[in-house]
C-alpha cells in the first residue's frame, strides 16, 4: 500500500504554496539573503516514523526555536527554583525583542522573548562554565533533542552579531537589574551562537516529538530532559511561544508552538507527534505566513487542538449486571477503553448502588486498556470500602492491568484471570 501521510502532506503543502505574502526577516543581513520560496514540513510520531516532505532536508538556523530547548536544559541544569526567580512564566502579548522586563523584580516576563531567552541561555550547564563551555552545553543539549550531532552557521551567527545592538541594549539591562550577573557581551554572543545553530525540518520534528514523548528522544530513546520540565516548557510555548500572537494561535491552532526567524515552525502535540514546517516569509509578529497557514490545516483537518475535548467517561462503565442468584450470585462491573479520573468517578457511582445483599463483586478489567495513577488509585479505594462493607472483591485482570493491587487498610482484593472462573 502507499503510505497515506505523506500524500496528504503533500497536498496540503501544495495548497499554501502559491502564497508569498510576507517577507523574510531583513534585520539580520545574512537571513534576508535566504530563499524565500522554501517550503517544508515533517511529522515525527512517539513511535519514531518521521515523515517528511518539500525542503524537509534543507538546513536553516533554528533562531528563537532554541528558547523553549534551552529553557529545559536549564531547568533541568540549575532545577525550577533558580529558573524561575530569574524569568517568569506570564505571556508578554509584546514583539519577540520588546525591552520589557517586570517592573517590581526586573525579571524577563517568560523565556520565550528575547530578554528571557537571554537570561535562560546563562543559565545552561553549571554556573562556572566558561562561555565557551556554555555554547557547547546547549549545542550538546540541542543534539540530544535532535538525535544527532548539530553544528553551527558561522556566518549568520557573525551577521547577527553585527547588528545585535537591540539584544545588547536588553542584557545591559538585565545586568543593571541584576539578572544577569555577568559580562552581557560573551552571554548576547552566546545566545546568537545557539540562535545559529543548523537543522532541517526533519530535526525540528524530531525535536518537537521528543517535548510530545515526554522527553524522549523518539529515535534515540534518550531521556534527554526530564518529564516535569517537559510539562513546564510545553505549558510556556501554548501561552508564549508565538509572541503576540499567542492568544489567536492558542484558540485557533491549539498546539503548544514556537517560531523563528528564519522560517522554521515547530508544534508538540502531546502524546502523539512533533510537527515542523520551514518557510522564510514572514507576517508581521515574525511568523512564518505559510507555516501558521499549514498548522491551522493541520489542527483542522487531524483533530490536533489540545482542548478539543476526548470522548466521555461514560463509555468506562460497558455493563453492569448480575450472574447466577442467591447467596452464590456474582455481580459484575465490566469496564473498558482508558480509565482516568472521570471515568474512575463513574465506577465509583456504579459501585455505591451496590446493595450490601450482593455479597460477590468482581470489577473486570480485561477490556481496560490503560489506567492512570489517580484513578487506579480510586479503583482500589472502591475495593477497600466494598470489603469494609462486608463484599467479597474480586479484580478480573488477566493482563495485570493494576499490578500487585493493595487497596490498604481493610481491604481485601483476589485477583482472577476470568470472572466466569467464579460462577
Ligand atoms: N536570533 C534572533 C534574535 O534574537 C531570534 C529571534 C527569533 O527567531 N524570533 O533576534
Amino acid at each position: 500500500m502507499r503510505p497515506i501521510i505523506p500524500d496528504y502532506l503533500a497536498e496540503v503543502l501544495g495548497d499554501v504554496e502559491p502564497d508569498a505574502s510576507g517577507e523574510p526577516a531583513g534585520y539580520i543581513p545574512e537571513l534576508a539573503a535566504a530563499d524565500p520560496d522554501r517550503l517544508g514540513a515533517a511529522f515525527a510520531t512517539i513511535g519514531g516514523e518521521v515523515y517528511g516532505v518539500g525542503d524537509s532536508d534543507i538546513e536553516f538556523t533554528i533562531q528563537s526555536i532554541s528558547k523553549p530547548f534551552a529553557y529545559a536544559l536549564a531547568l533541568s541544569d540549575r532545577g525550577f527554583d533558580s529558573v524561575l526567580a530569574k524569568v517568569g512564566v506570564e505571556p508578554s502579548g509584546e514583539a519577540f525583542n520588546e525591552i520589557s522586563l517586570e517592573s517590581d523584580t526586573g525579571r524577563p516576563l517568560n523565556p520565550m522573548i528575547n530578554a528571557g531567552a537571554i537570561t535562560v541561555h546563562s543559565l545552561t550547564g553549571a554556573e562556572d562554565l566558561n562561555p565557551a563551555e556554555r555554547v557547547e552545553r546547549v549545542l550538546h543539549g540541542l543534539s540530544a533533542f535532535a538525535g544527532r550531532r548539530l553544528r553551527m552557521d558561522e556566518a549568520v551567527c557573525a551577521s547577527e552579531m553585527e547588528t545585535a545592538h537591540r539584544n545588547l541594549a536588553i542584557a545591559h539591562m538585565l545586568r543593571g537589574h541584576g539578572i544577569l550577573t555577568g559580562d552581557p557581551r560573551p552571554i548576547v554572543e552566546g545566545y546568537v551562537r545557539q540562535c545559529s545553530v543548523l537543522v532541517t525540518t526533519r530535526d525540528l520534528a524530531v525535536m518537537a516529538a521528543t517535548l510530545a514523548n515526554r522527553g524522549r528522544n523518539p529515535l534515540s530513546g534518550d531521556q534527554v530532559v526530564p518529564e516535569t520540565v517537559v510539562r513546564q516548557v510545553l505549558s510556556v510555548m501554548f501561552s508564549c511561544g508565538m509572541y503576540d500572537a499567542a492568544g489567536d494561535w492558542a484558540t485557533q491552532v491549539g498546539i503548544p508552538a514556537k517560531s523563528g526567524v528564519a522560517g522554521g515552525l515547530i508544534g508538540a502535540l502531546p502524546g502523539q507527534i512533533g510537527i515542523a514546517t520551514f518557510s522564510p516569509r514572514l507576517d508581521r509578529h515574525g511568523n512564518s505566513v505559510r507555516g501558521v497557514s499549514l498548522f491551522e490545516r493541520f489542527s483542522s483537518d487531524m483533530g490536533l487542538h489540545v482542548m478539543e475535548v476526548p470522548a466521555a467517561a461514560r463509555a468506562v462503565v460497558r455493563s453492569h449486571h448480575v450472574v447466577g442468584s442467591g447467596p452464590g450470585a456474582l455481580r459484575v462491573l465490566r469496564l473498558q477503553g482508558g480509565i482516568g479520573f472521570a471515568g474512575a468517578e463513574r465506577i465509583v457511582r456504579e459501585a455505591e448502588e451496590i446493595p450490601s445483599s450482593d455479597v460477590r463483586v468482581a470489577l473486570d478489567l480485561t477490556r481496560v486498556h490503560s489506567i492512570d495513577d489517580v484513578a487506579r488509585r480510586m479503583v482500589l479505594e472502591v475495593a477497600r470500602r466494598l470489603t469494609l462493607d462486608g463484599h467479597e472483591v474480586y479484580l478480573v485482570d488477566p493482563e495485570s492491568i493494576i499490578p500487585d493491587p493493595d487497596p490498604g487498610d481493610g481491604g481485601r482484593v483476589t485477583v482472577v484471570d476470568t470472572w466466569n472462573a467464579l460462577t
